[in-house]
């Protein structure tokens, strides 16, 4: 075949091509750099002048009672530079929107890691140290995804995520999201009990890697357990149907807290949800803690194949990963029993049953003294989730708890009871419930 040489650019081309790289790495480049600061500056500005009445009355108020306008914290700013945080003086609303002075001060920006105490910033690593050389912001990713109790990973790993992901755009998103997700989740502190009682049935109120943590210390000291996952449309089963209602409050060791829903819930009821450990997020925490500690698992359920390719994607992912077997989750009762014995036979550790509920619940409260999986688990629908079978919502949506809507739109046909009438339902059974606490 015959190979053509490209020749010498033409000097027009050539000029272009060299002005195109000055331009590119002398002002374009840069120009990226600034827009972020160019955007916290005209909005901190624009956010001043419309509230500056309202700023004007609360620096008065605040120095009319304490005798000063501003209390400031000392915090460690970009480059390890020090920098007082204001807040109005006195705990009255309004207190933190002298923040914005910060912003257009440069201290902070809108959207930027949690700015750190000196004490904080002495324990960095090098490494963790990168999110030094950004602005410490209001709204962080971290921040956000707490507030909603999705925060999985840790904070030092979203902002190097953020670091390298920083966009305008994408900083507009986030203050949009953190807004909602204050909405929701946010408001005054309040108490984190270990247990939530949502309708008679108790919650374990923890963290995801303690809940991961703790299946797989169950199976180490061969300590049998039965867990459960709920959210507001499981709670709503479970106000109609005793059997499950049973099985939750008595036979579940744990039962865990699934969903934006719940954290709604807790912020009616006055308590605060650690996290929203759902099975979804747990899978892929529990098949890396499995894999690393010799433990193996069993999939039952969903339609044929989806376990096995879940099983397959799984192992690619975490080599070391054990899937002692799968099987689908449509059989007939009778064959309950040959299922039992191949559970068994497989000899795993971990058995997740996707049958949803309260089916998945109802099966192994009836099978679970027969089996030998030391820790059984029903998960829902997470396997047509991890097979690729159906798309999961994106990040965003489930940041701003509406993955809800998302499966909605998947599936109308079936969700459109679970969701428009289940969750207003739950709501208001929420309601009632804190109405009769009240009057006791
Ligand atoms: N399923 C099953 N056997 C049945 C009925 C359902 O294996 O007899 C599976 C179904 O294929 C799906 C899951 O159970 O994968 C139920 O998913 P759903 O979305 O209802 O669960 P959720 O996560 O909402 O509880």
């Amino acid at each position: 075949m015959k190979t053509t040489i490209p020749g010498p650019l033409d000097r027009k081309t050539n000029t272009l091509l060299i002005w195109w790289r000055v331009w590119v790495e002398t002002a374009a480049i840069p120009l990226l750099e600034v827009l972020p600061r160019g955007f916290d500056i005209i909005l901190s500005l624009v956010l001043i002048v419309v509230f500056s009445p309202a700023l004007v009355l609360r620096a008065m108020l605040a120095k009319s009672k304490l005798g000063k306008v501003f209390v400031t914290l000392q915090l460690i700013g970009r480059f390890r530079m020090p920098f007082s945080r204001l807040r109005f003086a006195g705990n009255t609303v309004g207190a933190e929107l002298a923040v914005l002075f910060n912003i257009l001060r440069g201290d902070m920006a809108f959207v930027g890691p949690r700015p750190m105490t000196e004490e904080e910033v002495l324990r960095l690593t090098p490494a963790q140290g990168i999110r030094l050389t950004l602005r410490p912001g209001l709204f962080s990713p971290y921040g956000l995804r707490r507030k909603v109790g999705i925060a999985y990973d840790s904070e030092t790993t979203s902002d190097i995520d953020f670091y390298y992901s920083e966009t305008v755009q994408g900083n507009a998103g986030l203050i949009a999201r953190s807004l909602i997700g204050d909405l929701l989740a946010g408001g005054s502190l309040r108490p984190t009990p270990p247990l939530l009682h949502f309708f008679g049935i108790d919650i374990t109120n923890t963290t995801m890697d303690e809940a991961v943590g703790w299946m797989v210390k169950r199976v180490k000291d061969n300590k049998p357990a039965f867990v459960a996952f709920v959210n507001p449309d499981c709670l709503n089963i479970a106000c109609q149907n005793d059997q499950y209602r049973q099985v939750l409050s008595t036979l579940a060791t744990r039962v865990l807290p699934d969903g934006i829903g719940i954290n709604i819930g807790c912020r009616l009821l006055g308590v605060s949800l650690m996290a929203n450990v759902n099975g979804t997020d747990l899978f892929p925490r529990l098949c890396e803690k499995s894999a690393a500690e010799g433990v193996s698992l069993f999939l039952l359920g969903s339609k044929p194949g989806v376990a096995e390719a879940v099983s397959l994607k799984m192992r690619e992912r975490f080599p070391a990963l054990s899937i002692a077997g799968v099987r689908d989750g449509y059989f007939k009762q009778e064959e309950s029993g040959q299922i039992v014995e191949e559970i068994n036979s497989s000899k795993a550790d971990i058995l997740l049953v996707a049958f949803g509920a309260p089916k998945q619940e109802l099966w192994l409260a009836e099978h679970h003294h027969q089996l030998n999986a030391c820790v059984c688990l029903g998960v829902g629908g997470l396997f047509d989730f991890y097979s690729g079978r159906l798309p999961r919502a994106p990040v965003w949506m489930r940041e701003i708890g509406l993955e809800w809507t998302w499966r909605l739109l998947q599936e109308p046909g079936r969700m459109w009871r679970r969701y428009l009438i289940g969750n207003p339902l739950f709501l208001y059974r929420v309601w009632k419930q804190k109405r009769m606490a009240n009057s006791l």
